[in-house]
């Protein structure tokens, strides 16, 4: 059974069976619901308003919304949903499990919300993003999304020029490093115990500074302002920026019953939901999009995977439809 365009008219989860319920309301999430809406399924987005980006003050690298004040984006994305009938509700899913089919075999999925609220849906969306976990650096938490950076793409123009210290984490800092001496000639490279020996000689000669002593802080000014970083021998390394990689994990709270695959990226690097074309998932009746299963997304990429997934549930829904009006049309002929 649809719902028809502006069903919603306000806040109250749905009593009827929904075509799709979306899980995480950024960008994937959102974009996923646009096209379920301008498809006329009844789609509710459950969203519980924490967003990866919130501490940026802008995208970047998004063609024609360049510097937009995250915010901003969600909150013309959630109007753009609700303008073709999408149901927007601010919540935390703390459950979600298949239930038993319709009458006419179709699946059927149970969601329960942290209010104890809860809503039945054909179809489920994960876009619920990912969790960044810093190195354990006393005082860098503080500083992160701001002048604690990670994505050069992100906020590499913005630190451009400044003098940007690199925290290793692994193997794949050197790769790190390399992207931002393109952003700055004052890259000072914290090895922080990881190994670097056959790339010292390529970093001499793009002029970057190895410090293998251990990082003891982060230094942070009276005023707030990140100024270096002491060592344990007691020097400090005076820095604006500090560049680091996060390990990255999937939000995956509340969805457990789902029993979805996961998938550990290497060197400890972090975890993401398995998924496949337009982000189907090896669970029936379920897609995930965004940085849930894609961890190196960035928002416009996130929000294409969230509207490929939004089209194939919407399409599956098509042949479901179908199938059960067929079955429905023959009961009646040999009734
Ligand atoms: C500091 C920083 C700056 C960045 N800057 C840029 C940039 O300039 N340009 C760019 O392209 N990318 C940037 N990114 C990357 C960007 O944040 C991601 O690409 C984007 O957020 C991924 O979108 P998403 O929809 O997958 O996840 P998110 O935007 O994280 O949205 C997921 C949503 O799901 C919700 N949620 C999670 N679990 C539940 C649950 N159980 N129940 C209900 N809701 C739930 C969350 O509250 C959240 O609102 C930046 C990232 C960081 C960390």
């Amino acid at each position: 059974m649809s719902v028809t365009t502006a069903a919603y008219e306000s806040d109250e989860l749905p009593d009827e069976t929904v075509d799709a319920v979306v899980i995480g309301g950024g960008a994937a999430g959102l974009n996923g619901a646009l096209m379920l809406a301008r498809s006329r399924r009844s789609v509710v987005v459950i969203d519980s308003g924490t967003p990866r980006n919130a501490p940026a003050a802008g995208v970047h690298g998004l063609i024609g919304l360049d510097g937009t004040p995250p915010s901003d984006l969600m909150e013309t994305g959630r109007t753009e949903v609700r303008s073709y009938g999408g149901l927007i509700v601010t919540g935390e899913v703390s459950a979600a499990t298949p239930a038993e089919p319709s009458p006419d075999g179709d699946l059927r999925f149970t969601v329960t919300l942290t209010d104890g609220r809860t809503l039945r849906a054909r179809r489920v969306l994960v876009a619920t993003g990912l969790r960044d976990v810093l190195p354990d650096i006393p005082g860098l938490a503080q500083h992160w999304g701001h002048s604690v950076v990670h994505c050069p793409y992100c906020h590499g123009w913005e630190v451009r020029d400044e003098p940007i210290g690199l925290l290793a984490v692994g193997p794949a800092s050197v790769h790190h490093a390399l992207l931002f001496r393109q952003l700055t000639d004052d890259l000072v490279y914290f090895t922080r115990g990881t190994d670097l020996d056959d790339i010292r000689a390529r970093f001499a000669a793009r002029d970057i500074r190895i410090i293998d002593t251990p990082v003891d802080r982060v230094v942070t000014a009276e005023d707030g302002a990140l100024t270096g970083v002491l060592l344990t021998d007691g020097r400090t390394i005076p820095r604006n920026v500090l560049a680091v990689a996060t390990e990255m994990y999937s939000r995956t709270a509340g969805l457990e019953d789902l029993q979805l695959p996961m998938e550990d990226l290497p060197n400890g690097m972090g975890r993401h939901i398995a998924s496949g074309m337009a982000g189907t998932t090896a669970v029936p009746g379920v897609w995930v999009a965004g940085n849930a299963t894609d961890l190196s997304a960035q928002v416009g990429a996130s929000a294409a995977a969230g509207a490929l997934a939004g089209a194939h549930l919407n399409a599956v829904l098509a042949t479901a439809d179908t199938d059960a009006a067929l079955a429905a049309a023959r009961r009646g002929v040999t009734a």
